[in-house]
């Protein structure tokens, strides 16, 4: 089924990495356009210009591209619909915003923030509830001219008509809100950029969106978006707000959780008096207020994420992931991270979990999407991960073992190709990257650097008598004679000797690989050796023969 009139749009706003939420928004978008033959259209959403952090775009287009997410239309790709950056867009909603003054749907405000705060509380003590009273008679232009002029703000609020709005929800079926719910609203700040809810409406109509899948967060929204289409006199489209993600406890997901681990790490440094707050002051360079608020946790927004990054550093606190680079970063590859997202509030029935991008595109359906939130399980993510780990092509592995290398500045990824390759397959089995440094690491490190893991000496080759010991001088002489240095050779060597000693595979093994590696885990014992090479096993297994008596 193909239906070319279909487009849809995410519209993140760059205030940072996309966000795992995000991300599923996105794919969700992407998955209903591809699967109906429709366009799928990325829109910048920076009118919020307070919030806009430099940078943030690219990093939102990187995001989605490592994903594997592409765009029909967009900021860097164009389209009929251009331009998709709403900060180029101010002529549109200053038209819009006149059709809306001149028709009688909207009006100018002059209030300061304090006295609207001022209202607000006299408001809550006496009705426990603030709504914005529309003034009788409404102020004209002329009365904003005036309160320009004496420096007051001048915003325009929509005339929310008192109606119960009902909106179609394609997952969540009608919802209504009640007439008197909503008040009027600000369309336009005093800044003259338009307000999200102004700014969405508009550029929905002018792309000719079709469908809007977005988070639930979004579902009080939709009422006043419907509403400012009717003023507007523009089509509505179909909505589907998608279930919210939350932890594996209950609690939303979000990237509050990075300065919730960092607050704790900092507190409890803070007691054990190993960290004051003034040294806070110091590693993020927020002045003593902000830091107390902080601590606090009066408002996050006291220290930006990069402020927060340098505390965790410093206080050596693992932040947990959450935007998509941090899965990135921490060695996930997009094909099991895309495939966990999907399955965030969505099923594609029976017991089908593991997916390809094509196959989402098959199978995805709006009557799929749950109604209620779906847990971010990252036991789960780590699974599907060592899942597609085991199954992808070693070229595909070793492309993005690479990039996980760079960004994490790891030895490993400066190994040739063919190497690499080799170290890849010889761990396979591993959940995420990382793990392959713990597992081959050592073997492309200096002989200085191997470090005997004591448990591991005593229980490998000291105990009885010194029998693993006594096993590794063996080994050291077969090996010293081994010209064909190859992963069969040298396996057939190990397995000869347990013949010829009547032992048990570990018995020679296990002290061979401590002595190489220090601990009892690495690759298969032939492929370690040959990663070593001759010269380095025999000068390995000599050191660690120096360790007997001592
Ligand atoms: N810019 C909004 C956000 O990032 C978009 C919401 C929407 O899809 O309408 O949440």
């Amino acid at each position: 089924m193909s239906d070319s009139t279909i487009r849809a749009r995410f519209a993140p706003s760059p205030t940072g990495h996309l966000h795992v939420g995000g991300a599923r928004s996105a794919l969700f978008n992407f998955l209903y356009c591809r699967r109906h033959g429709g366009k799928f259209v990325l829109r910048i959403e920076d009118t919020d210009i307070e919030r806009n952090i430099a940078g943030a775009e690219q990093k939102i287009l990187d995001d989605l591209r490592w994903l594997g997410i592409d765009w029909d239309e967009g900021p860097d790709v164009g389209g009929p619909g251009a331009p998709y950056m709403q900060s180029a867009c101010l002529d549109q909603y200053h038209a819009a915003r006149d059709k809306l003054l001149a028709e009688g749907h909207a009006y100018y405000a002059f209030e300061t923030a304090e006295e609207l705060n001022a209202m607000r509380e006299q408001a809550q003590a006496e009705s426990g509830g603030f709504k914005y009273p529309r003034p009788d008679p409404l102020p004209l232009a002329a009365d904003a001219d005036k309160a320009r002029a004496v420096g007051r703000p001048v915003v325009v609020r929509f005339k929310t008509p008192t109606e119960d709005v009902t909106i179609h929800d394609e997952i969540l079926g009608d919802v209504t809100l009640a007439a008197g719910e909503l008040d009027d609203f600000v369309i336009v700040k005093a800044n003259g950029w338009p307000t999200y809810h102004l700014a969405v409406v508009v550029d929905d109509a002018r792309m000719q969106v079709s469908h809007v899948l977005r988070a639930q967060e979004h579902l009080m929204n939709t009422p006043k978006h419907v509403l400012l289409q009717r003023a507007l006199d523009v089509t509505t489209p179909k909505y589907a707000h998608l279930p919210l993600v939350f932890n594996i406890d209950g609690s939303k997901m979000s990237k509050r959780d990075k300065h919730k681990a960092v607050r704790q790490g900092a507190k409890d440094a803070i007691k054990q008096k190993t960290l004051t707050k003034e040294r806070v002051g110091e590693i993020t360079g927020a002045d003593a207020k902000a830091v107390e608020r902080w601590i606090k946790k009066k408002a996050d927004t006291e220290l930006s994420m990069e402020q927060v990054v340098a505390l965790a550093v410093e206080l050596n606190v693992e932040m947990p992931e959450i935007d998509v680079f941090d899965f990135r970063r921490s060695g996930y590859v997009p094909e099991a991270l895309l495939n966990f997202i999907a399955l965030i509030g969505w099923s594609p029935g029976g017991d089908r979990e593991k997916l390809t991008l094509d196959e989402m595109i098959e199978a995805f359906s709006l009557e799929r999407i749950n109604k209620t939130a779906g847990r971010f399980d990252r036991e789960k993510l780590l699974a599907i991960n060592l899942d597609w780990c085991s199954e992808l092509p070693t070229p595909r592995l070793l492309e993005q073992f690479k990039d996980w290398a760079a960004l994490n500045d790891c030895f490993l990824g400066k190994l040739d190709d063919d190497t690499l390759s080799a170290v890849i397959d010889a761990c396979r089995g591993f959940k995420i990257f990382p793990d392959i440094v713990t597992k081959a690491g050592i073997l492309f490190e200096p002989d200085e650097r191997v470090v005997y893991d004591e448990k591991a000496v005593k229980k490998n080759l000291a105990k009885n008598d010194g029998a693993g010991f006594a096993m590794l001088e063996q080994l050291r002489d077969a090996l010293a004679t081994v010209d064909d240095w190859s992963v069969d050779h040298l396996d057939a060597v190990v397995k000869n000797l347990v013949e010829a000693t009547g032992s048990k595979m570990g018995d020679v093994a296990q002290p061979l690989r401590v002595a190489v590696a220090g601990r009892p885990v690495s690759p298969g014992i032939g492929q370690t050796l040959v990663f070593l090479g001759k010269d380095k096993t025999l000068n390995r297994i000599g050191r660690c023969l120096e360790l007997r008596g001592a």
